[in-house]
């Protein structure tokens, strides 16, 4: 668990002589692991959130949005003190009163804690949600992998059918297919049984390599001590022959867990929904049973996958509930967006400039603002160069903003009721009256307004 490093406010003890020239404040920059996202970004983010509204909608899915920050338990009882998660990178913090909380580093918990708080197992069944929040992890940051990134998260609750798990899966696939990189990715699936199923297993883990145990790495050791299942999803070469020779997990899954993970594979070929079926796939957190699934770049495997879920029936329990099932996935913002860039996909963006309105004196200025608004309420994305820049400045403003038309409101214009509409693409202008200066300027641009309402 990672403490919030406190501010120090204590002064050097050390006499300094005074320096009388103020210092130039240095810079501040974001946190380590922290990013701005820039306008750039938000034209793909934009994206993934409506193919994300989209398909949530066809299948009924409400919105939701849990706080950012929860009691500690929340994810310590959920994930399992042993998760990497857990155990180190939480940024946890005291409240004054003593009270550990936890940035959240995933959404299934808040999301649970939040279905159990509001008595939503009363509601009919299965309740399903769907987030587009910030997460937290201490995690060390490098390509891909960030300590503030963004998730998009389905929750399914309240329901146990092996239909829902394949519909998750389909959904997961069809937000990456609408944004253009589900060729990107490889769907892996296991079962890792229920949580009897999993005992069984990890006892049998133990067993085998009790007498093995030197010639696991460091990590895995540890993980024999707390999480056997983990040593499965090891990267070490060693690790995975020992491993190829362990008991496999499908072994001793009891025949309702294998029959409904042949169930999941066999919609997923209905929905023909290409897998691939992992047995060492077992993912990081506890609170997992029968199906799991990890969507993976297909380039890179399991190294900045771009997705992950499964079934978790066991959580509502855990989190002081009535016993209900559950299952979710989740995806990163970031990861979709570094496949959408490397994959060259443009997303639409709205924000082009049409008109530029420029002026002149105190009259031009008045007209100028009038006109820029008229615009802006016909539906047309208007700017204009309010300030008292030269012509030559604001119409070098016109050019870097992109618009496609200038208004030049100078002061002789102005004086005789007239405007200068100056193509930008064409560098041609002509002159035309200032009376219904809007509906002319519409007119020859031919475009349609951008207008919303909030039935929409
Ligand atoms: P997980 O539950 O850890 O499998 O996370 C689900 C998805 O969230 C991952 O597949 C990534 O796309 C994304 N993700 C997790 N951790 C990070 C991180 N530190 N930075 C960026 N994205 C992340």
């Amino acid at each position: 668990m990672i403490e919030i490093e406190k501010a120090t406010t204590e002064k050097s003890t050390t006499e300094e002589p005074i320096d009388i020239k103020p210092k130039k404040p240095s810079k501040i920059q974001t946190l380590r692991g922290f990013q701005d996202l820039l306008p750039d970004f938000q034209d793909y983010y934009t994206m993934i959130k409506k193919a994300v509204r989209h398909r949530g909608r066809q299948s009924g899915f409400k919105r939701i949005t849990t706080p950012i920050m929860e009691e500690t338990a929340v994810f310590s009882r959920s994930l399992g003190e042993s998760s990497d998660v857990v155990s180190k990178e939480m940024f946890t913090m005291t409240s004054r009163s003593g009270k550990l909380m936890t940035l959240k580093p995933e959404a299934t918990a808040g999301i649970v804690r939040a279905y159990i708080e509001h008595g939503m197992h009363t509601l009919p069944q299965p309740v399903q949600l769907y987030s587009i929040e910030p997460q937290f992890r201490y995690d060390r940051p490098q390509k891909g992998r960030f300590r503030q990134f963004h998730q998009v998260d389905f929750e399914v609750l309240g329901m146990k059918d092996p239909s829902i798990d394949a519909q998750m899966i389909h959904m997961a696939y069809k937000i990456l297919e609408d944004l253009q990189i589900s060729d990107r990715v490889d769907i892996q699936i296991n079962s890792l049984g229920s949580a009897e199923n999993r005992e069984e297993y990890m006892e049998a883990l133990r067993d085998f390599f009790f007498d093995k145990k030197q010639h696991l790495s460091e990590d895995s050791q540890a993980r024999l001590e707390i999480n056997p299942l983990r040593i499965l999803d090891s990267k070490d070469e060693d690790d995975q022959i020992l491993v190829s020779m362990a008991p496999k997990l499908k072994d001793f899954l009891s025949p309702e867990s294998k029959a409904f993970y042949e169930t999941v594979k066999d919609y997923l070929r209905e929905l023909n929904i290409p897998f691939y079926e992992n047995e060492g796939l077992v993912r990081g957190l506890d609170y997992y049973c029968d199906t799991v699934f990890e969507i993976w770049d297909k380039s890179q495997g399991a190294q900045n996958a771009i997705g992950g879920g499964g079934r978790y029936d066991g959580l509502a329990e855990l989190l002081g509930g009535v016993p209900t099932p559950g299952v979710g996935f989740a995806m990163g913002v970031e990861r979709i967006v570094g496949h959408m860039k490397d994959s060259g996909i443009k997303p639409a963006s709205k924000d082009n400039v049409q008109f530029f309105v420029a002026q002149l004196g105190e009259e031009g200025k008045k007209k100028a603002l009038k006109i820029t608004t008229n615009l802006r309420d016909l539906g047309f994305h208007a700017l204009g160069g309010m300030g008292k820049s030269s012509m030559k400045a604001q119409l070098k403003m016109a050019d870097k903003s992109g618009a496609r038309w200038a208004i030049i409101l100078g002061e002789i214009e102005v004086r005789e009721n007239k405007a200068i509409l100056r193509d930008m693409k064409l560098g041609k202008q002509e002159i035309i009256p200032l009376e219904n200066i809007e509906q002319t300027v519409i007119e020859r641009l031919g475009e349609k307004p951008d207008i919303y309402t909030l039935g929409d």
